[in-house]
């Protein structure tokens, strides 16, 4: 059989993968990351994300630390979704953290940890993607409101409530009423 090689290939073009050569292995070497990406696709929640395509500002640095290198900074763009509440659309602004460390290859950290717990340079690249996507949706609310005192839908006819004049309910048959019409359809 082929070797498989444990990741798939890294492009080093592709606007989500950081290129380390240039970074010294020397703890404390420090390179500033500064790029405008497209966002990938489904970047987000089912009610709110960052379109695909929209323009994500990542301001970043990379720090070589003794066992690899640390990513930090800031992810900003655009955010549309939905109220959760009264489904009017929302825009809003993205502006989240992100920290990562990834290990150098055959490192201690790289022999001693699961692929799942730290990140892993690959040769000298670094795939940001999945650090990107956690810090992303973990910042997104599952149930966003267009504002926080929104009080959503009328029940009955599905018009946004602030919409509504003060005082709007619907026709609805007094009980006592309902009951009388049970007698008489007794007697008949
Ligand atoms: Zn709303
Ligand atoms: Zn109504």
């Amino acid at each position: 059989m082929p070797h498989q090689p444990q990741h798939p290939h890294l492009d080093p073009r592709s606007p989500l993968v950081l290129e380390t050569r240039d970074l010294p292995r020397r703890p404390g070497a420090l390179h500033a990351v500064r790029r405008s990406v497209p966002a990938p696709e489904d970047l987000g929640l089912e009610l709110i994300g960052v379109p695909q395509g929209a323009e994500l500002d990542l301001q970043l640095r990379m720090e070589s630390v003794s066992e690899g290198v640390l990513v930090s900074g800031t992810v900003t763009g655009p955010l549309v979704g939905e109220c959760g509440r009264c489904l009017r659309p929302i825009s809003d602004t993205l502006d989240v953290p992100i920290q990562e460390f990834y290990a150098y290859e055959h490192s201690t950290t790289d022999e001693t940890t699961d692929e799942d717990e730290v990140g892993r340079l690959q040769g000298d690249l670094i795939d940001l993607e999945p650090a990107l996507r956690d810090a992303v949706v973990l910042s997104l609310a599952a149930n966003p409101v267009c504002r926080e005192d929104c009080p959503g839908l009328c029940p009955e006819c599905g018009t946004p409530i602030d919409e509504l004049p003060e005082g709007h309910t619907h026709e609805q048959l007094d009980p006592r009423w309902a009951a009388l019409s049970q007698i008489k359809t007794s007697e008949e």
